[in-house]
């Protein structure tokens, strides 16, 4: 297996030490033929508006929509990488995004005051002790879709969630040590991979 993580900025570093602690190789995707060769994707926290900027400058804008809207390759989205993937921004509304899930987001929602904390967060799927969550400069999910499952509040406010192949989460599990959150990401990858093998002898 190998995990793609969109190298443009950010924080890559600590998604690819994740990984690696985790026995999973990974290739920073800066290039459309990049895609090729991986088995999912992360797209990490950094500065929304230049990861946009250089998505388009690359061209990789249409070819991520194709692997990830239309193929289904799994991405995991985390702080800005959620902000690319959501639909639309509500107190950025001309900002462009990729739009291939159904959620609005509001950028830096948590004001200037406490723009980063700790939390433990109770996650939907993930067994056990609470899932340590830093938040940074974060946003959160001010309107979900019917279709999406919504897998962690904080303080009433949407702060993880997934559709299908697609997983968001406003927090950097990255930078903890709680490697629960990348595991089940790396889930939904084998399932995908499964699937693939499954219909690959067939028609
Ligand atoms: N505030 C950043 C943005 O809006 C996101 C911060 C982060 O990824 N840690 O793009």
């Amino acid at each position: 297996m190998k995990i793609g993580i969109l190298g443009m900025q950010g924080a890559i570093e600590e998604h690819e030490a994740m990984l690696s602690s985790l026995g999973v190789d990974t290739i920073r995707v800066k290039k459309p033929n990049h895609l090729e060769e991986v088995d999912g994707l992360i797209f990490p926290g950094g500065e929304s508006t230049t990861m946009i900027k250089l998505i388009n400058f690359t061209g990789l804008k249409e070819p991520l929509k194709e692997y990830i809207g239309v193929k289904k390759m799994p991405v995991f989205g985390t702080c800005a990488g959620m902000i690319l993937l959501s639909k639309t921004i509500d107190n950025y509304a001309s900002q462009e995004t990729l739009g291939l899930i159904d959620i609005e987001v509001r950028r830096n929602a948590f004001g200037r005051q406490i723009d980063s904390f700790e939390e433990e967060l109770e996650v939907k799927g993930i067994r056990g002790e609470p899932v340590k969550a830093v938040f940074i400069r974060a946003p959160i999910i001010d309107r979900a879709g019917e279709d999406i499952e919504i897998l962690a509040l904080h303080e009433g406010k949407i702060v993880m969630a997934r559709f299908d192949n697609i997983l968001v989460s406003s927090f950097h599990p990255e930078i903890t040590d709680d490697k629960r959150v990348h595991e089940y990401f790396l889930g939904m990858v084998r399932e995908w991979q499964e699937s693939r093998k499954s219909t690959a002898g067939c028609c």
